[in-house]
């Protein structure tokens, strides 16, 4: 099979206007987002109509698409609203609607004619057949169940002309995508609304009926017992056979994740899909993609079911599954007041101090990390930090912006992070 004729898309997840931006900045050429029409109350993780507007329009300033998920499996009630939230969408523009009930499909063909629809995958597409009804009912483009091995994926790929696309990274789950019903009633956050609160990781035990109180730990070992657990999808070491599919778009799992993930992630496969068009033939995996991959919160990797065979991480999961992290978000860069052009300041010095918004806790001392989108790290202690009056501090609590030099450029929206 020889090299695929045109680089997929590759989509990221922006739960977040902030990360909306941090996933274009890091290399995204699209970004899928919630709004918060169809949640009982503002969660975090969507964003408001204001803000949906602002993400579309800034999509079309960086030659960017914003794609708003829509894939409720709406309620009589919720009928109405719904169709005022496809007009919205006609009236901001966005690039396309991500559905998966067929009534969606039908009120968003009728109300918003000229938005390309996008199967969820939600809707578990399997086969050719499946795809081509959704073709056929206006679907532009086919988001495949996750379930589906390379094999399988490859027969579709040759049987229909419609779009699609791939999840290569990102949680999975143990049952057909978002068809559970765990978070719904463990936590009242429907899984297919977009708000699954994964409850299938947390910690469960057995309780025999007739014995109260004696529990008996649900566990993995060697042999299995994976019912309630999943480890996270890395389909990186793969890259050359996933693109080979000749699919159109790579989608990588987690609106409800930080800044950190949608940059580190967002940038491994940026450089990596780019590398691999350069050249097929010589591609070859930079380990350090992989290394960066490792270093946001992750449970152990796999290849999920499109390589079943030959899951890495083995070794690794064998007793559990528990969350890896070795470094957390730091902050991110703010544009400095004095790069207005009529602040007092303007023009007075050769490089301004970075205006960081922590995170986390900081402390002098600490050794940041700022992560640039052409794979490049820079690392820098802080000696001295002011904060944004310019007073001397010593410490900064989360949300609170401090100042500092470095001697580099950075940018608005950067992203940094420092060891755990
Ligand atoms: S609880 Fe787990 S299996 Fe269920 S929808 Fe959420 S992530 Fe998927």
């Amino acid at each position: 099979m020889g090299a695929p004729a045109k680089k997929p898309e590759l989509l990221a997840p922006g739960g977040t206007l902030e990360k909306v931006r941090i996933a274009f900045l890091y290399g995204a050429d699209a970004v899928y987002v919630g709004g918060t029409r169809f949640s009982l109350r503002a969660q975090a993780g969507n964003l408001d109509d204001e803000e949906l507007a602002l993400a579309a329009h800034l999509a079309r300033r960086w030659g960017k698409k914003l794609y708003w998920a829509l894939n409720v499996f709406p309620h009589p009630p919720e009928l109405p609203g719904l169709e005022e939230a496809l007009s919205y969408a006609a009236e901001i523009g966005v690039d396309g609607l991500i559905v998966s009930d067929p009534g969606v499909v039908d009120l968003a063909r009728r109300v918003a004619p000229h938005i390309p629809l996008h199967l969820s995958t939600q809707a578990n597409t399997t086969n050719a057949a499946s795809a081509r009804f959704w073709a056929r009912n206006g679907i532009r483009r086919i988001n495949l169940a996750r379930e589906l091995s390379w094999e399988e994926i490859l027969a579709v790929r040759k049987a229909v002309d419609v779009d699609l696309e791939l999840f290569v990274h990102g949680a999975l789950c143990v049952s057909y995508s978002g068809r559970c019903l765990l978070s719904a009633f463990l936590n009242r956050r429907g899984a297919n609304r977009g708000l699954c609160t994964q409850p299938c990781r947390w910690r469960y035990h057995l309780m025999e009926e007739k014995r109260p109180g004696e529990y008996f730990p649900v566990e993995e070992d060697g042999r299995g017992t994976y019912i309630f657990n999943s480890r996270d999808l890395c389909l990186l070491p793969r890259l050359p056979e996933v693109l080979r599919l000749g699919v159109d778009a790579l989608k990588i799992e987690g609106r409800m994740k930080g800044a950190h993930y949608v940059a580190t992630v967002v940038r491994a496969y940026r450089l990596a899909i780019d590398r691999f068009f350069q050249d097929p033939e010589a591609f070859q995996l930079d380990s350090t993609w992989m290394e960066e991959l490792r270093r946001v919160s992750h449970r152990p990797y796999t290849y999920g079911l499109m390589f079943p065979e030959s899951s890495f991480d083995r070794a690794d999961v064998a007793h559990h599954t528990a969350y890896r992290r070795t470094h957390t978000l730091a902050g991110i860069v703010r544009r400095h007041p004095a790069t207005h052009r009529d602040h007092p300041a303007h023009g007075l010095r050769d490089r301004l101090p970075v205006l960081l918004e922590a995170r986390s806790p900081l402390v002098r001392g600490v050794r940041l990390e700022f992560l640039f989108p052409d794979g490049s790290n820079r690392f820098f202690e802080i000696r001295e930090m002011h904060d944004p009056d310019g007073r001397p501090v010593d410490r900064v609590h989360p949300n609170q912006r401090v100042q500092f030099v470095v001697p580099f450029d950075t940018f608005p929206d950067q992203v940094v992070r420092m060891e755990l």
